[in-house]
């Protein structure tokens, strides 16, 4: 029995091993086995994001939304000025939830498929004073791959802290977070981590954490108040049982295995494969004679292509790609949702993957009514990768 590969960006397909720990009796959230699994999952989450032991993780039942939603509560303020980078989507999504909390938001917004560069922000930032700088690691509706690097030195330079949305980006595209200086990286357990929907990751900095602890009123948000989270995860990591709200407990075993398997193969090996593979698709996707929506690949990121349609094919065709064997997503900009359309290729991605995406699309493209030569994809790809 075969199935269409799920190439979309997230949920992904996730390794055998990881679905096994889904399967598995749900034991307490307080057994001493299960602490040891999530005080361990705490442990490999700080190393995937290449954090110190002075950072923080949470491990919380919820989405990537609750992971953005869990920073914001906490360390903005009613009437703080924070500067949001703007690449697609979700920054917009994170400026809404800065306003939810009282927060000013001050947009340095780029066209879809462009970026903002360090000297931009610069810029913005010298006009005012600023609490805080939001950046999308990589906006999944632009494929645009910030420089979290270089915008956070200026950021910081600027005296303000830095949350880095990495949801489509964290255990796949380039992150150092202690080397880099950014206070909150956060994820979604469904995309390049590797298991089902339904955990929000953050990985917190000490200064972070210094802010969080001189507010000077109480947490907008009873779910995501640090107060009540932190002690959670200290117990767990000290070995220790405690409750404020269940863990979802399947999840968190899955979340332990997948981030071994992770940290097994080596942060900068998984850096490396994600670009290979990612080259690999561009490569293919040009060979068809397709543009992409990142206006450079200089800043194209590493998890998902988004190429655009040939003159005559919509999204009706996606359907065509399916039945060739791989489930792609549509646009999701709302400026250009009608023009593009996405291909992820993160996590647990292999080869052959990444061959029988371009192939299906290849396929799709042809019983749409484009004319692709039958291999050209795949021949491009082939020679990117040899
Ligand atoms: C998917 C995604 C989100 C939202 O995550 P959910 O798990 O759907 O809530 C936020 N930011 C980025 C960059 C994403 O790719």
């Amino acid at each position: 029995m075969t199935r269409p590969r799920l190439m979309i960006p997230g949920p992904i397909e996730f390794t055998d091993e990881v679905m096994a720990a889904m399967a598995r009796p749900t034991p307490s959230h307080v057994d001493p086995a299960f602490i040891d699994i999530f005080g361990q999952a705490l442990e490999d989450l700080r190393k995937v994001f290449l954090a110190g032991p002075d950072y923080q993780p949470f491990i919380l039942a919820g989405s990537g939304t609750l992971a953005m939603d869990s920073a914001v509560a906490n360390l903005v303020e009613t009437g703080d000025r924070v500067m949001v980078v703007g690449t697609g989507y979700f920054s917009q999504r994170m400026a809404d939830i800065v306003r939810r909390y009282g927060g000013e938001v001050t947009l340095l917004d780029a066209p879809p498929g462009e970026t903002i560069t360090p000297e931009q922000l610069r810029g913005a930032l010298a006009r005012d004073a600023y609490e805080l700088v939001t950046i999308t690691h990589v906006d999944t509706s632009t494929g645009v791959l910030t420089d979290v690097r270089g915008l956070t030195a200026v950021a910081k330079d600027a005296g303000a802290l830095v949350i880095v949305d990495g949801v489509c980006a964290a255990a796949a595209e380039e992150m150092r977070q202690e080397d880099w200086g950014v206070d909150v990286y956060l994820t979604a357990s469904q995309k390049a981590i590797g298991v089902p929907p339904g955990l929000g990751l953050l990985v917190i900095s000490p200064m972070a954490k210094t802010r969080w602890l001189g507010r000077t009123h109480p947490v907008g948000s009873y779910y995501s108040d640090w107060g009540y989270w932190l002690p959670i995860m200290e117990a767990y990591e000290a070995r220790k049982a405690s409750y404020f709200a269940t863990p979802a407990v399947n999840l968190v075993m899955a979340l332990a295995v997948s981030l071994r398997q992770i940290l097994d193969e080596g942060m900068e090996n998984v850096f490396e494969r994600h670009v290979r593979l990612s080259n690999a698709v561009k490569a293919g996707v040009a060979a068809m004679g397709l543009g992409q929506v990142p206006t450079d690949m200089a800043h194209a990121a590493h998890t998902l292509t988004c190429p655009r349609y040939p003159e005559g094919i919509d999204a009706s065709f996606l359907k065509f790609v399916r039945e060739e064997g791989a489930i792609l997503a549509g646009g999701l900009h709302p400026a250009i949702k009608g023009e593009y359309f996405r291909i992820g290729h993160m996590g647990a991605v292999s080869r052959s993957d990444v061959m029988t995406a371009l192939a299906a699309v290849e396929a799709g493209l042809r019983r749409a009514g484009y004319a692709v030569e039958p291999g050209v994809a795949l021949a491009a790809a082939q020679a990117e990768l040899a």
